[in-house]
């Protein structure tokens, strides 16, 4: 698996992988720095990076497993994950630690952003978003992925209760208090990997929310009023 960082641009934001194989398709990643929030936000990111605001497709995010195929621009109520095949919209989420992972076919305008938490990759929000991707006729090798800027290993805890849901080989060792650490962007790459996306295809940040203080929001590290980083994926 191909560890990478991504270009910088203006200290606001990144785009996420310099070039696609479809080389249509861009996408980007807001940073702390990023003056705006929210819808506004999305906007603004928008704007700068050349994908149209009203083209936005908005995901209501509620940490679940539902994805869509989306063919007009809207917001999508109670969903973690957006697709598409319209050359002219835009997939966004806002994650702070969770996972963004980006997916771009080879060689068509067909794309697509998801908020992977740790209960959304348990409870198969990969699963179902490679279903939903064969569905609609498309071979999960023809994908490139990148797994964005996410809380690591370093510093993804977890207690006695909930580590019962995670295999061995993703949890890096205990210490006295029964707190547990977790790799998920190696458990979400493991996961592809058996489903049929190819391993070569498959990117991952190293970037982790919550060590990089000056960089990124963290919902672990700043609480409840933490604020989120914004990603979209379009073609242009
Ligand atoms: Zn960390």
């Amino acid at each position: 698996m191909g560890r990478r960082s991504s270009k910088i641009l203006g200290n606001e934001f990144l785009q996420i992988k310099p070039q696609f194989s479809n080389n249509n398709i861009k996408a980007f990643f807001s940073l702390r720095s990023f003056p705006a929030n929210g819808e506004a936000g999305r906007n603004e990111l928008a704007k700068i990076v050349g994908f149209k605001p009203q083209n936005l497709i908005t995901p209501i995010q509620i940490h679940s497993t539902n994805v869509n195929f989306v063919l007009t621009a809207d917001l999508v109520p109670r969903c973690d994950g957006v697709f598409t095949n319209k050359k002219e919209l835009t997939c966004s989420i806002q994650v702070a630690d969770c996972m963004p992972i980006y997916f771009a076919h080879l060689s068509e305008n067909v794309f697509g952003l998801v908020h992977v938490g740790w209960r959304g990759l348990v409870d198969g929000i990969l699963e179902e978003s490679a279903a939903l991707l064969s569905k609609n006729g498309y071979k999960l090798s023809d994908f490139e992925i990148v797994i964005g800027p996410s809380i690591q290993k370093c510093c993804f805890e977890v207690r006695d209760d909930i580590i019962k849901k995670f295999k061995s080989e993703f949890i890096i060792r205990a210490n006295q208090n029964g707190v547990y650490k977790v790799d998920l962007q190696k458990y979400a790459f493991s996961k592809m990997a058996h489903m049929g996306f190819e391993e070569s295809n498959i990117e991952l940040s190293n970037d982790c929310t919550f060590c990089l203080q000056e960089k990124y929001h963290s919902f672990r590290r700043d609480g409840k009023n933490s604020g989120r980083m914004l990603g979209l994926i379009g073609s242009s």
